[in-house]
């Protein structure tokens, strides 16, 4: 019995062995998370967060959302498996730009709006907890240079060089800077639930207790919680659909998540730039079924694809209403740059960033520009032999100007088959977006079969032609952000039928 035992024994430890010789070895090293440590200070009585103490790593993510354009936050988003509530319209939006097959100019197009720049990459990519998967920007020189003397450079591939050759050969970029985040090392910072950031003073914690109500220290608690890449797209997720971001993140286990509440912004704002759709809406209820428009109408849609979020809160004055998005914005214009940033031109990539190089069209209706970048080639001089015959910085190195050459290279405009890149929907041609922007190319019978979808009788339909001027198309950015109903809420002034006298506000 006993023997039998240890032959048993001595079995298992032979497997056991066989395991760890044989499959330990081939299993993929177990990678070490990366995380974020973060103190809260947590009302027991309300079960609130009432602040985060958090240093750079936690602080560098928040204001990396600001940076990021619409189109990487709508693919980021549908990631995080927080249930089916979105964002505003922007996964329909997304959605649908990934359907479109032949309706867009060049593959180019897609690529722009499906997997837009974002134009402080290099920042975002040193922040600790990055979620960003977007591919770094890829840089291409003419296939015929350094013969060719007209020194374009582009992002995209393929484009064409003045002297006719494809802008097809990749080189390496590197930079003049090191990159590390966006705020001081040292630094500490107060969150606010709703995300405040607040630079850590001896005063501020008892400020915020002392804000929140909180009368007895007996009633806070103190916790400590672990931020991972996951619950850094979480943390995005809630920071652009709650109010109380921070709590819903750490403290809820099933946070009830809607849209905000939609109130048009007053703009005062000059564009010359207008578009005339045509609207069709339910007479009974004054809600847009969908609109009609050229080729200019999808443009101005997919566009928002391409702003990066903080451009966006800026476009609407600070008050975009966007989650906890405006808290955030708005500590970051009075945070001072030259003690809490790395650099001083981090706080307008952050409170005014542009979009990324080339993503500017021809007719853009909305104020905002690309973000100023330059480039230079450094070219060895004869008779000083090296391996490398010329090498490209982005921003501007020293250099011996007795070995070197230096030259500016310019990002070429993105050009399509009919000359300067108008847009990124081909045309002639009538596109159709739903009130959720769903946008597609209209058919003859596309409007009807929505309507019966809709189970809309025709008697109830009233069609209206109007024009989306600058107030109409950022009250319509606005609207898609924090409704489902991008269209009603961003028309409406436009649109009260007399039937509907007082204003409705769709969610
Ligand atoms: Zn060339």
């Amino acid at each position: 019995m006993k023997l039998q035992n240890s032959i048993r024994v001595l079995k298992v430890l032979k497997i056991f062995q066989f395991c760890f010789l044989v499959v330990l070895p081939t299993m993929p090293e177990t990678q070490i998370e990366e995380q974020v440590s973060l103190k809260l200070l947590v009302n027991k009585k309300t079960n609130k967060v009432i602040l985060a103490e958090a240093g750079k790593d936690f602080v560098d993510v928040l204001f990396s959302f600001l940076t990021m354009p619409l189109g990487t936050i709508a693919r980021l988003v549908q990631k995080s498996d927080l249930g089916p509530v979105g964002v505003g319209c922007l996964g329909s939006l997304y959605g649908s730009v990934t359907n479109l097959h032949e309706c867009l100019r060049t593959v180019t197009c897609k690529e722009m709006l499906l997997q837009p720049g974002n134009s402080s990459e290099e920042y975002c990519r040193s922040v600790k907890l990055n979620i960003d998967d977007t591919e770094s920007s890829k840089h291409f020189l003419c296939t015929n240079f350094p013969v060719c003397s007209h020194y374009l450079l582009s992002t995209f591939k393929n484009e064409r060089c003045d002297c006719g050759n494809h802008l097809a050969h990749l080189v390496s970029v590197k930079s003049d800077k090191v990159y590390n985040g966006f705020v001081n090392d040292v630094a500490t910072f107060i969150v606010t639930d709703d995300l405040v950031v607040i630079p850590n003073a001896m005063d501020t914690s008892f400020g915020v207790l002392k804000k929140v109500g909180v009368k007895s220290l007996s009633s806070v608690q103190e916790m400590t919680v672990n931020v991972t890449k996951k619950k850094v797209l979480d943390l995005l997720k809630y920071s652009l659909l709650s109010k109380s971001t921070l709590t819903d993140l750490f403290l809820v286990k099933k946070p009830l998540l809607s849209n905000s509440q939609f109130s048009p912004s007053i703009i005062e704002n000059n564009s010359t730039i207008q578009i005339k759709v045509k609207v069709v809406m339910r007479k009974s209820d004054g809600k847009v079924m969908f609109a009609q428009g050229e080729e200019e109408f999808a443009d101005f849609l997919f566009s928002f694809l391409t702003f990066p979020l903080g451009g966006v809160v800026r476009m609407l004055g600070g008050y975009s209403s966007i989650g906890s998005i405006d808290g955030l914005y708005n500590s970051i214009v009075g945070l001072d740059e030259n003690k809490y940033l790395i650099a001083k031109e981090v706080k307008n990539r952050l409170i005014d960033p542009g979009l990324a190089p080339q993503l500017k069209l021809g007719m853009q209706m909305f104020p905002i520009n690309e973000q100023a970048s330059q480039y230079h080639c450094y070219f060895q001089r004869r008779g000083y032999p090296n391996s490398i015959r010329f090498s490209v910085t982005k921003g501007h190195r020293s250099y011996d100007s007795k070995v070197e050459i230096c030259k500016v290279l310019k990002l070429v405009d993105l050009k399509s088959s009919g000359g300067n890149l108008k847009g990124y929907a081909k045309g002639p041609a009538m596109f159709m977006a739903t009130d959720d922007l769903v946008v597609e190319r209209m058919s003859p019978t596309s409007g009807v079969s929505l309507l019966n979808r809709l189970k809309t009788p025709i008697k109830d339909v009233e069609e209206k032609v109007v024009t989306i001027g600058i107030k109409e198309g950022l009250n319509i950015l606005k609207a898609s952000l924090t409704s489902t109903s991008a269209l009603t809420n961003g028309l409406s002034h436009l649109l009260l039928l007399p039937e509907v006298m007082e204003q409705k506000w769709y969610h």
